[in-house]
């Protein structure tokens, strides 16, 4: 049987099913884990949610399900990255759902983008010229707790606006979430402090913001452009980069093949590390807090072994 029938009939089915009680929990759909794990520190045990993208997957090219299209057939909420990073996969699956509450544009559709900082704004016109994958700025945004906080402020006003009664219960968690990120942070900057200005080299962009707020500087990329493989001439071209500016770190996401990377780490005598960005790239990156632990101390370690003790 194909897809499509599959879906229809489950859909059919489901349209029996979907009467619930007032009080149930909202379902709340996200794009990524890491807009899943900040749904659930402010929605609690009043949300229930499924998270599309795992975290050791490209969230640029994620491949369809019909289980996605029933999810968003029956969800309250549905909360997408934005800048255009789902574009190549979600826009056929929202239309397919069915469900009238979360098209864009609706109360039910939420861009997490529209009050994060957003770095690499293009100026002038904007193009996707050479298959660039972020042509509205780095979609990468939630690498910076900062924006974290202001993700889940967005999550958590619109949980309230729909479940008006609960705004309370809403608003303190998370008053309680950027508490506890407040003091993470913390540690984290001074756990990072000792390499402010520290070189590094990154696989695809999907580091900007974390590179800014803990005091990385980002020198190059293995893509020539986001979302385009790497060519030899570019990979010439960077190791030079790295030899002459003495770069010792690769961050290369988990959904790279590390063949380029490992060259280059062979060429220029940099530690090539394994840097997931996002909830669930590894198995202990549980929660959003554990996604900062888990990369800071990579880094730390990395650090250690190329003999920059501090
Ligand atoms: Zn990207």
């Amino acid at each position: 049987m194909k897809i499509k029938s599959i879906v229809a009939i489950a859909l059919a089915l489901m349209s029996f099913a979907s009467v619930q009680p007032a009080s149930a929990a909202l379902k709340v759909v996200t794009t990524t884990a890491d807009l899943g794990a900040l749904a659930k520190e402010v929605g609690g045990d009043k949300v229930q949610v499924d998270s599309f993208a795992k975290g050791y997957q490209d969230p640029h090219f994620v491949e369809p399900k019909p289980s996605f299209i029933l999810k968003l057939h029956s969800a309250d909420l549905l909360i997408a990255v934005g800048r255009e990073l789902e574009i190549g996969w979600l826009p056929p699956l929202i239309q397919q759902s069915r469900n009238s509450k979360i098209q864009p544009g609706s109360d039910g559709y939420l861009d997490a983008s529209l009050q994060a900082a957003i770095l690499e704004l293009p100026t002038g016109q904007v193009t996707r010229a050479m298959g660039d994958v972020h042509p509205l700025g780095n979609p990468h945004y939630w690498m910076d707790p900062e924006n974290g906080k202001r993700v889940a402020k967005e999550i958590a006003d619109k949980l309230s606006q729909f479940r008006p009664n609960d705004k309370a219960f809403f608003q303190q968690k998370l008053t309680d979430f950027n508490a506890k990120l407040d003091a993470a942070e913390k540690g984290w900057l001074a756990q990072m402090a000792p390499y402010k200005g520290t070189k590094v080299v990154t696989y695809h962009r999907s580091f900007p913001n974390f590179a800014e707020r803990f005091g990385l500087d980002i020198v190059g990329y293995v893509e020539p452009k986001p979302g385009i493989p790497p060519s030899p001439q570019h990979t010439l071209d960077l190791i030079t980069d790295m030899k002459r500016l003495n770069v010792k770190i690769v961050l290369v996401e988990p959904y790279f093949d590390l063949k380029t990377p490992n060259s280059i780490g062979r060429d220029t005598g940099a530690q090539v590390l394994v840097m997931p960005p996002s909830v669930g790239g590894v198995k202990e990156i549980t929660d959003y807090f554990k996604l900062f632990d888990y990369d800071i101390n990579l880094f730390l370690e990395a650090m250690k072994k190329v003999g920059a003790t501090k």
